[in-house]
Formats: C-alpha cells, sequence, structure tokens
C-alpha cells in the first residue's frame, strides 16, 4: 500500500506542478487524478475511487494551505511596514488580494495629523466588502469626517478587487456574498438568481443604507438556510433546537455561515479558527462562556458539514 501511496504524492505533485494552483478546478483536478490512478495496477474499482478522493483531498489542502501561508506572509509585512500605524494585536481577517487596500489604509492613516491618534485596528471581510477597523479621536476637527471617507474608500475599492488573488472583480452571490474574479468565482459553487443585480451590498436594502443590525440577521438567516438546504442532518437538527441556541443560532446565522464558508484552514488548526471566529463576533463577550461554547461546537459542525459537501462536490459519490 505505501508503493500506492507514493505513486499518489507524486501524482497530486504533478497536478500541483501543472496547473495553476492558485484556481481551485473542480473537474480538472478530478479527471487528472483519476486518470493517473488509472495507470496503478492491482486496484479493484473502489480502491481507485477511494484514492482519486484522497488525492483530491491532497491537492485541496496543499491549494489552500498555500493561501492561508501566502496571506499570512504578506500580512506580517504590512505590520512590519507600518508598525506605528498597526496596533499590537489587531485582527485581520481577509484574502491576500485586498492586502494592497490595507497597505493603502496604513499610508493614508500616517499622513493625518498625530493629535487625531488614528490607528488601524483591523480589517474585516464583510457581505464581500472590506470594512476597516480604526480608532482616533473623534473631537479633533475634521477627524470623523476624513476617516469615514477613508473607510468608505476602502470599502468601496474592495468591491471593484478579488479578494483570493487581487485582479479585478465583482460582487458575486452564491451561498454566500463574496467580491472575486471569474476564475475565483468558480470555487463559489451554484451563484443564486440575485448575482449581478447589486454591486454594493450596503445598498441592498434600500440606497445609500447599509444593512442595519436586523437587516443583517435576515440575511444571515437566508444564508443559512442555503447553507442548511443540502446537509440533512444538521438541518434536521437546527429544527430541533429550542431555547438559548435556538435564540443564538438566529442572532449568529450570518457569522456562522460566513465562518463556515471561511473555514479553508487544514484540519489541525480547526480548533484555533473556530475559537478565533467565535470571539470576534459582536457582543458575543457579553454572553455567557456557556454560550460561546455552543456556537463554537455548532460552528465546528457547520465547517464539517461544508468539507464534506466539497468532496461531494466533486461528484464521487462513494460506488461501493
Ligand atoms: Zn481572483
Amino acid at each position: 500500500m505505501t508503493d500506492t501511496d507514493d505513486r499518489l504524492a507524486v501524482s497530486v505533485a504533478g497536478y500541483l506542478i501543472k496547473h495553476d494552483t492558485d484556481v481551485f478546478q473542480h473537474e480538472e483536478v478530478e479527471d487528472w487524478i483519476h486518470a493517473d490512478i488509472e495507470t496503478f495496477e492491482g486496484l479493484s474499482p473502489s480502491q481507485r475511487d477511494e484514492l482519486t478522493r484522497e488525492g483530491i483531498r491532497m491537492v485541496r489542502a496543499h491549494i489552500f494551505g498555500d493561501r492561508v501561508t501566502k496571506q499570512a506572509r504578506s500580512l506580517e509585512a504590512l505590520r512590519s511596514r507600518w508598525p506605528r500605524m498597526i496596533i499590537e494585536g489587531a485582527e485581520f481577517s481577509l484574502g491576500p488580494g485586498w492586502v494592497p487596500l490595507l497597505n493603502r489604509a496604513a499610508q493614508r492613516l500616517d499622513t493625518y495629523p498625530s493629535g487625531w491618534c488614528a490607528l488601524l485596528r483591523g480589517a474585516k471581510e464583510k457581505f464581500g466588502c472590506l470594512v476597516l477597523h480604526i480608532s482616533y479621536d473623534r473631537d479633533e476637527r475634521g477627524s470623523r469626517s476624513e476617516v469615514e471617507r477613508l473607510r468608505e474608500e476602502i470599502r468601496l475599492t474592495s468591491l471593484s478587487i478579488c479578494e483570493a488573488c487581487g485582479r479585478p472583480g465583482r460582487l458575486r452571490m452564491a451561498g454566500y456574498a463574496k467580491t472575486v474574479c471569474d476564475r475565483h468565482a468558480t470555487e463559489m459553487g451554484i451563484v443564486r438568481d440575485e448575482d449581478g443585480l447589486y454591486a454594493d451590498p450596503w445598498t441592498w436594502a434600500e440606497p445609500d443604507a447599509r444593512p442595519s443590525r436586523s437587516e443583517a440577521i435576515v440575511l444571515g438567516a437566508r444564508s443559512l438556510q442555503a447553507f442548511l438546504a443540502d446537509v440533512v442532518e444538521l438541518e434536521a437538527e437546527a429544527e430541533t433546537l429550542e431555547g438559548r441556541p435556538r435564540e443564538l443560532l438566529k442572532e449568529y446565522a450570518g457569522y456562522l455561515v460566513d465562518a463556515a464558508k471561511g473555514a479553508i484552514v487544514k484540519t489541525e488548526y480547526l480548533q484555533d479558527y473556530v475559537r478565533g471566529e467565535v470571539a470576534g463576533w459582536p457582543d458575543v463577550l457579553s454572553h455567557h462562556e456557556e454560550d460561546r461554547e455552543w456556537l463554537r461546537g455548532w460552528l465546528m459542525k457547520m465547517i464539517l458539514a461544508e468539507y464534506d459537501r466539497a468532496r461531494r462536490k466533486q461528484k464521487l459519490s462513494p460506488s461501493q
């Protein structure tokens, strides 16, 4: 079996070298690995299927791993370039394609009067756009309008740049919203009817209005519904929830979906990822630890369902 494992590793490496690993081409990776495994001797059809699935899993892990590393490296460079502009412990949750926008923001903060005490405290992808978290002294004359203008400028610019790679992109609507280029749009799965109708998610409800808390909850509920639609067991479990868990699921539906869809980390980093995500949700720190524990547990279930869904999308439902 070790021989077969080695050969599989060679197949996977061959795929990774030949292809643009920045894009996950579902059909192509399946065909490639499958064709290569056909040349392995002495395997039953179900062993070949099993091996093909494992190969696809390995390709995915490599691509996602690369992307996470790339992003970590560029954020590190950002911090060392602007040590005075970015607070210690600033939290960033966004794809590598948008790191240049953070650079631009930090550069601008550096030009503000020192009395404003303007600092970048973090940034996050939200509804497909980049939202900056900036602290500053609001009582300083002119500070408020300028900082708000900068935040809006960066947010609007992010809606034209692929979050994954930095190429020109637009807002896409699938099970969730993301701003990506044509190539990365293929990773999002089935697009919704609304795709293309909105250039700016903050105008979904009415012109010039950002989603209010209640609108965000409605949007969250819709995306949770879409998420659970083909995860039968989890959907059934969600139906039976009562009391506090039911409230929490409603309140954080959108965050749970975003975090589950965005979990592109290797399994060994999942616990940390889950902990970090939940800690960053609004008001979550004012809830009981018990609530946070429940949210972490539920998020983990959704992530595992999402991983499973990704595997099933390979159109490799077990043949045995
Ligand atoms: Zn892209």
